[in-house]
């Protein structure tokens, strides 16, 4: 099919995720084609610099033969088998043993899923298990965030605190949420470090609300992914840590974005110095080449869940796919053997630092800011009052199809630009980004003007 067939087609049968298909049949779809390295090309043969990594999934980029290699050779000797039923499978041992070495300490088990809204839902069947074992059965609150983001199953949505989410089906009545960390968007006169202990105290005072033998866990994302590059202020997770420390209830971070190295340390929890007791995966897991996700579960949860009786009656036919599985074991040993996640932390981490906070003095930027391989631009009518150019988020759209045009992927999330560039990307590349990021925001600013 030519590029006309294709795009008519998928109009016709294809319902796409997160998708107003309205917009969708006007515009029609980008048909991508080809990858390598950083970079990505549609069926026109426009190239461009993918600063998204697919969706937060290929870290390592797009030309990693060592990972297609390891699938195709396992689908050539056992293309599936099951973990049910007393079965098991060599890659499924391996991976969750080089997790176990790659996690934090405390960490050493892990129930596999096909994706982290799957991986989510684990998680809720984990903790009420949990609990119930322990003859805890009052303790059913999970609290999460307003504008987190933790997939689109019913657990999963309902976790995640995106309200045009929740105006879309009936969320989980058993699931509360308090506020992000979001000091740009919801700290007015509060300086950044006010406003995380401020947002760290909502959950406090949350749990005293519902009363703490009533709560079961908190779940978050180190760094709000999907809600907007929130990267907290300095103050919040240290508060949180001190909030949790009083209670009894678990700690459930959400990695599918930020495990496997993106803030230059294995998972966010270790970049925060946080100890959670379960930890959310998928995403860059498999480098994006196939589908899998799970639930890490540390030792004190995992005892319970293995030593009282009784079948966990939980599980997914593509838990622990044989080729998943290797796809995931592939992709740990390139980050291992070539240092990826060192280099990040300690050369092209710190110099997308550097030049993405060049972007603040853009005069539509009202701030840049990154952490290890994620970065934000928030865009701005006006910069010391952080008012916003108007409620249809124009600017942020515009930029983003500018971006494009000019051959870098960002995305938009309402007026804030976002970017995780695959961790492979060069000090050469990070160039060519700002470069094309600072393109597209002058194009913004004259269409606006
Ligand atoms: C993408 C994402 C999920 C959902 O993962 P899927 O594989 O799309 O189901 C969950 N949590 C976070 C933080 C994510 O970014």
């Amino acid at each position: 099919m030519n590029k006309t067939e294709l795009q008519q087609q998928d109009r016709k049968h294809l319902l796409h995720p997160f998708t107003d298909f309205h917009d969708l049949g006007r515009q029609g779809t980008r048909v991508i084609t080809r990858a390598e390295g950083a970079y990505i090309t549609d069926i026109d043969g426009h190239r461009m610099l993918d600063g998204m990594s697919g969706l937060w999934c290929c870290n390592l980029g797009y030309s990693r033969r060592e990972i297609s290699d390891a699938i195709y050779e396992q689908l050539n000797t056992l293309p599936f088998y099951n973990s049910f039923f007393q079965c098991t499978t060599a890659p499924a041992i391996e991976l969750a043993d080089a997790l176990a070495e790659v996690t934090p300490a405390a960490i050493n088990n892990v129930f596999f899923t096909g994706s982290g809204s799957e991986a989510n839902d684990t998680n809720l069947r984990i903790i009420r298990r949990f609990w119930d074992l322990q003859d805890r059965p009052e303790k059913r609150i999970v609290i999460s965030r307003k504008n987190g983001y933790h997939g689109s199953t019913i657990a999963g949505a309902s976790l995640g605190g995106m309200s045009g989410m929740h105006k879309q089906f009936q969320p989980l009545d058993y699931i509360e949420h308090v506020q992000q960390p979001y000091w740009f968007a919801e700290g007015g006169d509060m300086s950044p470090e006010e406003f995380g202990i401020y947002a760290a105290r909502t959950l406090d005072e949350k749990i005293q609300e519902l009363g703490p033998e009533n709560v079961a866990a908190f779940i978050a994302e180190p760094i709000q992914g999907a809600g907007g590059v929130v990267i907290p202020p300095e103050t919040y997770w240290p508060e949180v840590r001190k909030v949790l420390g009083q209670y009894d209830i678990l700690l459930v971070m959400d990695e599918v974005i930020f495990g496997f190295g993106r803030t230059g340390a294995w998972f966010g929890a270790d970049y925060y110095g946080m100890k959670p007791d379960l930890m959310t995966f998928a995403k860059a897991v498999t480098n994006g080449y196939f589908p899998l996700g799970g639930t890490l579960v540390n030792d004190r949860v995992a005892e319970v869940i293995k030593s009282k009786g009784g079948e966990f009656t939980h599980g997914y036919t593509y838990s622990a796919h044989p080729a998943a599985c290797m796809a995931g074991l592939a992709t740990i040993n390139i980050l291992r053997n070539e240092k990826i996640i060192d280099t990040v932390r300690d050369v092209t981490g710190p110099y997308l630092a550097k030049r993405w906070a060049e972007l603040a003095d853009h005069p539509i930027v009202g701030e840049a800011r990154s952490l290890g391989m994620v970065g934000a631009l928030e865009l701005v009518k006006d910069k010391p009052s952080r008012a916003r150019f108007d409620e249809d988020c124009t600017a942020g759209a515009m930029c983003r199809d500018l971006s494009i045009k000019n051959g870098l992927v960002m995305r938009a999330t309402g007026d804030t630009m976002i970017i995780a560039p695959p961790l492979i990307i060069t000090t050469e590349q990070v160039d060519e980004l700002v470069e094309k990021a600072w393109r597209a925001l002058d194009g913004t600013a004259a269409a606006l003007a």
